[in-house]
């Protein structure tokens, strides 16, 4: 048993999971927490390159997930969020030249009303011939502030003004600011989307779900070698589910594999601290003050993390 036990360990150290990075703006110092240069995406280019990570399109992992094929965990996913227009005028050159597949997800109501700083529908159809562009809603809101009718209302919107533009309908949904729910979650998959993204730091393998696939964000200056040795841990979150009105987040519970002895956990703005882990459960009782109104909750095992999001209304 205890050596089947470090064969396992042994495999999950070796092989790793697959990761699916998020970028949003390039080359625009002026958005700092946005922005990505173009020096740091060259070095992350030759990163890949010279280690031999595959970057891949969506469509392929999608189908991976769908299949029950296995995941390779040399693959490496590129997205990049809000279809900025310093994507096309400063990334697109560099995405072609390295031949690296994306996805972007469109901003429908930014691209449609043509404002000044996000793609064009025509500049979005050229960037479809080297990559796959997806749905980041119509209005880009707080999902979680808004009724189930008015997030139907919006994907519909957005679903219709895409398809007419794009030919086809989207098959991959991002959450505007990585904000949701499971009534959230719940609501965008009955539109029929084959995937839907978050943004919380993870890696995706077999046990990864297909509607809700953490991604990790590549934005100022970050440690690429330390985010692809994220994995996957596969937990089921019951609480916390929602923002708590009084700002006290007072339960942490989670589901794991009952192999895992040792657990921390990490609240947003506080440190990691281990957690009380028996028999496949963590339970965490304590009484803390949220410190910002989009908090994430992490646990990990040693380099395999799950996180869910919890967002005030
Ligand atoms: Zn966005």
């Amino acid at each position: 048993m205890r050596f089947l036990l470090w064969i396992t360990i042994f495999t999950l150290l070796l092989y790793g999971d697959a990761h699916i990075f998020v970028y949003h703006r390039f080359d625009d110092p002026k958005r700092a927490s946005a922005n990505t240069s173009i020096d740091q995406l060259k070095a992350q280019f030759d990163h890949f390159q010279q280690n031999g990570y595959k970057v891949i399109p969506l469509s392929q992992l999608a189908d991976a997930l769908h299949n029950h094929r296995p995941i390779d965990p040399k693959w490496v996913v590129l997205t990049i969020d809000d279809s900025y227009r310093s994507f096309y005028d400063k990334a697109f050159e560099l995405f072609k030249s390295y031949g690296y597949p994306f996805t972007l997800f469109v901003y429908v109501e930014a691209t449609q009303s043509r404002y000044r700083d996000y793609m064009t529908w025509q500049q979005l159809k050229e960037a479809a011939a080297y990559g796959e562009i997806a749905l980041h809603s119509y209005a880009h809101p707080h999902l979680i502030s808004l009724d189930a009718e008015a997030i139907a209302q919006d994907t519909r919107k957005a679903i219709e003004l895409f398809t007419k533009a794009m030919g086809h309908s989207p098959a991959y949904y991002a959450y505007p600011y990585g904000e949701y729910s499971s009534d959230v979650l719940e609501n965008i998959q009955s539109h029929g989307f084959k995937l839907i993204l978050n943004q919380n730091n993870g890696a995706v393998n077999e046990t990864s779900n297909p509607y809700n696939l953490d991604r990790i964000a590549l934005t100022r200056e970050v440690d690429l070698t330390s985010k692809l040795k994220i994995q996957h841990l596969a937990a089921e979150w019951i609480e916390p589910q929602t923002y708590p009105k009084d700002a006290l987040l007072k339960s942490i519970h989670a589901k794991i594999s009952p192999s895992i002895e040792h657990i921390e956990y990490y609240i947003s703005g506080y440190g990691w601290e281990p957690a009380p882990v028996q028999s496949g459960e963590v339970k965490i009782s304590l009484v803390r003050p949220l410190k910002h109104a989009r908090s994430r909750i992490f646990i990990r095992s040693g380099f395999c993390y799950s996180s869910t999001i919890i967002a005030k209304e």
